[in-house]
């Protein structure tokens, strides 16, 4: 009779991955938004590298990239994120 064998398939041991930094941006759809994060001034630098909208966001020292993320992507959907120069297309009459 098998008691319960103390024998496990050995998993496969993974290198402790570095939490991603490059997200997906909700503004362009590209995934080139990165994440810098200063603990000493509390404050971190959301930005995209595709559409180069750029945000400042006052986060607590536990947060991180993710969270960061999280609430930069909330603040974009709440219309709090200046999309910067390029997003919004003023309709230019080209009426000659
Ligand atoms: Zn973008």
């Amino acid at each position: 009779m098998r008691m319960g064998k103390k024998y496990r398939k050995k998993l496969p041991v993974r290198p402790p991955k570095k939490i991603p930094s490059i997200f997906p941006c909700p503004n362009c759809g590209k995934k080139a938004v990165k994440v810098f994060y200063d603990r000493g001034e509390g404050e971190a630098v959301v930005s995209c590298g595709n559409c180069k909208i750029y945000v400042k966001i006052k986060v607590p020292p536990i947060f991180s990239a993710v969270d960061i993320y999280g609430r930069f992507v909330d603040l974009f959907y709440e219309g709090k994120v200046e999309t910067g120069s390029g997003t919004v297309e003023n309709a230019q009459n080209r009426q000659s």
